[in-house]
């Protein structure tokens, strides 16, 4: 079985801009850029963590929209492809109603990020909480949230470019360093 050609994470980028990133990764500088541009590892570990800061966010930015059954970090979901989270909606009857329950997942990948990047991911999906699909209010939305987004979302895709072509991991969290002299 071939296996499957990797996800164009700048698909939706200018060529010229997503064959700079390419370049910047095969002379090896992307790296030191990201690495420089965003020096920290945020501290947000456990699924209760990142509960309160998604819910943090949304009572600044949202207030009570639409409450949210449960927010995790999932391993299991690795890829962004139209989406860069998960977000789903799950409708059920309970008792005599129909509740309509919403959870936010992240994708375990986001736990050795820069805090940047988790903010970008939550805004993002915080944002689906009002706009279902990718269009312009949704990107008001996500602009309103974090005046940055669109940079972020790019130097993310260009970091998960680099991660596609074997790049080391550049941000690793502290509870790596625990276990770093087992390998
Ligand atoms: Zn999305």
């Amino acid at each position: 079985m071939r296996p499957k050609p990797p996800p164009n994470y700048l698909a939706g980028y200018p060529a010229a801009l997503a064959a700079q990133v390419q370049q910047l990764i095969r002379q090896d500088k992307l790296a030191d850029m990201l690495r420089q541009k965003y020096p920290q590892t945020h501290t947000v570990r456990t699924d209760k963590a990142l509960y309160d800061y998604v819910l943090e966010a949304k009572g600044k930015y949202l207030g009570n929209a639409a409450s949210l059954s449960k927010v995790a970090f999932d391993s299991k979901l690795h890829v962004i492809q139209n989406a860069l989270g998960m977000h789903t909606t799950i409708a059920r009857v309970q008792g005599a109603k129909l509740k309509t329950k919403r959870e936010i997942r992240v994708a375990a990948l986001f736990k050795d990020m820069p805090p940047e990047f988790l903010r970008m991911i939550v805004v993002h999906e915080l944002a689906h909480l009002k706009e279902r699909e990718h269009n312009k209010a949704f990107y008001q939305l996500c602009r309103h949230m974090e005046p940055d987004y669109h940079q972020l979302e790019f130097d993310l895709r260009a970091y998960l470019t680099y991660l596609d072509a074997e790049g080391e991991p550049l941000w690793l969290s502290v509870k790596a360093d625990a276990g770093a002299l087992t390998s």
